[in-house]
């Protein structure tokens, strides 16, 4: 392929790219906007190849085994388990401009010379900064995220000026990096600060804990694409260049947008413990039980749905975990055919990621029209008759609001207590992601019912 039919390709993906993320953010032309990507990745792929002089056969072996290990991942990952496979690829994003960026430093055919020299070794060392500390960040996220590793922030004392230490150390280091290569070495600086940024991945991370998690993942991602640019910039390849600023700066735009919906701010998030007053993440009594709960069977929420006009439904996590899309989808349809207004409020932060109760009802196939953000409904339960909590916990929790101790202190949350009667579907009286009990489950006009979501609202079905 010609030189110019490589360069239009590119373009040709970089719109592309744009058009996927112009789709991504609505629900209706969300399928759009993934085609517009997978067109977009296929052409750049076929471009980068063809455009490839070196061994093909190391590349097309690398292209196997890279793409059979995302179709196997692909196809076994449960739903639930994608926020965990998302930060896993963002640690393989950091590790690529890592490996890149020590590859293109010990390149012994690469002929700078001058301030092209000192240019390109100041790529390198960013793409390995940002690439070491997206690696490590994303593993430790993985952990997190997954349960391997305990969710609490993790603060240690003075950690404000250990992480400026680590800052001014990096950017001392930078200095003495582009002095000693300009005069063939320079391997010390770049492994003693490839060390630092990894360790600074782990404490950032672990310093996060309570509900703020969902800001570090789309950070991560921010951070994975602006590796990715540093890789374009060391590997003089403008495609990669404006794909990682397009998903550093997307990334960062939705870790604000995050951020903003949680009443967070950014900057308190990024440094970690934010409303974490005790080191050690949600105290045990905060976990306690606050009283007796009363709890229905599923024939009784059945009667209460059916004899009700205005329904909202709040899916959470627990949603996802039992698959319940489906038949949440079914109930609704049957409670529509009863002229029962139902309308489902959506969480910024339901589940674990963002968007990911869109995603499980637009599968379903609920229609888009009745799907709410928190915003445009939370004024709306006072008019509510039943709220039906499926599977959510943190994200109807009132502590956020009257206790100023807790871990989710000032998050928005919807407000079912607000209305006539809520009733929450969970298997028992388990914490949520940020381990904080939760007040609504033993108010007065709060009703429980036991079980497995998908199993319970089975029951439910079959009653109505
Ligand atoms: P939560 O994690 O607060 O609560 C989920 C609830 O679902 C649990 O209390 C659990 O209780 C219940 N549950 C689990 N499995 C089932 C099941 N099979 N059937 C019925 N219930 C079940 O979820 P929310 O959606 O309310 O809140 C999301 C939380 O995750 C927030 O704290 C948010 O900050 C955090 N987060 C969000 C991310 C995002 O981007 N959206 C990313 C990372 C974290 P029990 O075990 O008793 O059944």
């Amino acid at each position: 392929m010609s030189q110019g039919i490589i360069t239009a390709s590119y373009i040709g993906a970089s719109i592309l790219f744009i058009l996927a993320l112009g789709g991504l953010s609505n629900q209706e032309t969300a399928r759009r906007g993934n085609l517009y990507g997978m067109i977009g990745m296929a052409i750049a792929l076929v471009a980068t190849i063809s455009g490839v002089t070196g061994n093909m056969v190391f590349l097309l072996v690398a292209l196997l085994i890279g793409s059979s290990i995302g179709l196997i991942l692909a196809k076994r990952i449960a739903m639930t388990q994608m926020p965990e496979l998302v930060a896993s690829l963002h640690s393989l994003v950091g590790l690529a401009a890592v490996l890149v960026g020590y590859a293109s430093f010990m390149d012994p055919e690469s002929h700078f010379s001058g301030v092209e020299l000192t240019i390109h070794n100041v790529e390198i060392y960013l793409g390995v900064l940002i690439g070491a500390v997206t690696f490590s960040g994303s593993i430790i996220a993985f952990g997190k995220l997954s349960g391997k590793i305990g969710g609490n922030a993790m603060l240690l004392p003075a950690r404000h000026w250990l992480n400026l230490g680590l800052l001014i150390i990096s950017i001392w280091l930078c200095g003495s990096f582009v002095e000693e290569s300009a005069a063939g070495g320079g391997m010390m600086p770049l492994l003693i600060m490839t060390g630092i940024a990894l360790l600074f991945g782990i404490h950032m991370v672990m310093a996060i804990g309570g509900a703020d998690m969902p800001v570090v993942v789309s950070m991560l991602n921010s951070y994975s694409g602006w590796a990715a640019a540093a890789t374009g910039f060391m590997l003089s390849n403008d495609l990669l260049i404006v794909t990682g600023a397009l998903v550093g700066s997307s990334g960062a735009i939705l870790s604000y947008i995050m951020c903003r919906a949680m009443n967070r701010k950014f900057i308190a998030v990024i440094a970690g413990g934010f409303g974490t007053t005790t080191g050690g993440g949600a105290s045990s009594a905060s976990a306690e039980e606050q009283g007796e709960v009363v709890v229905l069977q599923a024939p009784e929420v059945a009667n209460l749905l059916a004899e009700s006009k205005e329904v909202m439904i709040i899916p959470g996590y627990g949603m996802a975990v039992a698959q319940a899309q489906h038949i949440v989808c079914e109930i609704t349809k049957t409670l529509r055919a009863k002229k029962i207004n139902v309308r489902f409020g959506i969480h910024p932060v339901a589940g674990r990621m963002p968007g990911h109760m869109n995603v499980l009802l637009a599968e379903a196939k609920v229609p888009y029209d009745i799907v709410y953000e928190m915003d445009e409904i939370n004024d709306d339960f006072p008019d509510i008759d039943v709220s039906i909590v499926i599977g959510a916990n943190d994200i109807v929790n009132p502590s956020a609001q009257t206790d100023p101790d807790s871990p989710i202190a000032g998050m928005p949350v919807m407000e079912p207590w607000k209305g006539k009667t809520t009733i929450v579907l969970k298997r028992g009286m388990a914490t949520g992601y940020a381990g904080v009990q939760n007040p609504l489950f033993f108010k007065e006009n709060t009703r429980m019912l036991f079980g497995d979501a998908r199993a319970s609202l089975d029951e439910v079905f079959k009653n109505l």
